[in-house]
């Protein structure tokens, strides 16, 4: 099975997807947990050059492509793989965040990140898609705490970026609704990961 966890900065995500994948190896299951942009040797390369690099160093095409490119050699090099061996593929992020990110907040469009993600991982779709929903106000407050005040690593974003995003993700999540779950990503993390679980229970 292939999971992605999707949300804005500060949704919990990294935490979810280490207790997530403790919960399922208790219960026997072959976890891989990875994440983008990285996850591969040339696309935590990739991952340096989009977040270490000054504020707006790429133009929103060229961004759009360099995590399309991450993305075909994380699935090429670990997550096919993997899920051809059988093993549950966990994510932080995949190509949905390029669709609320890129595509909405960045203004390429919907349509062109399909496109790029058709050409560049033959369209490859987690069988799930977890997306994690803070209130704005308790997502900045949390990923505050964790980036010693540096919430936005890629370009000069503001709050409005953030709110584009997460209005990207909400119409994802009602577009495909089949494949999408809505958490609550408030609570404690415990109670987080089982309301996760819960929305897998179908797949245990
Ligand atoms: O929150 P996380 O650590 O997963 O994301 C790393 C950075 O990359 C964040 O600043 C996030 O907003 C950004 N990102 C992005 N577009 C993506 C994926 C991540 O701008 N498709």
């Amino acid at each position: 099975r292939f999971i992605s966890l999707e949300g804005g900065e500060g949704a919990g995500k990294s935490t979810q997807l280490k207790q997530l994948a403790q919960s399922l190896r208790a219960r026997g299951l072959d976890v891989v947990e990875t994440r983008e942009p990285g996850g591969s040797r040339g696309a935590e390369a990739i991952r340096t050059l989009l977040l270490q690099g000054e504020q707006e160093r790429w133009s929103p095409r060229a961004e759009a492509l360099l995590f399309a490119a991450a993305r075909a050699d994380h699935v090429e090099r670990l997550i096919s793989p993997a899920l051809e061996r059988g093993q549950w593929v966990l994510c932080d992020r995949f190509l949905d965040s390029s669709i609320a990110y890129q595509g909405g907040a960045g203004g390429i469009g919907k349509d062109a990140i399909m496109e790029l993600h058709r050409i560049g991982s033959c369209g490859l779709l987690p069988d799930r898609t977890l997306l994690l929903e803070l209130p704005p106000e308790a997502a900045a407050a949390r990923a505050r705490q964790r980036d010693g005040g540096e919430a936005d690593r890629i370009g000069a974003r503001n709050a409005r970026y953030h709110a584009k995003v997460a209005a990207a993700f909400a119409a994802l999540a009602q577009a495909e609704a089949d494949r999408f779950r809505r958490i609550d990503a408030t609570g404690d993390a415990d109670q987080v990961t089982e309301r996760l679980i819960a929305a897998i229970a179908d797949f245990l």
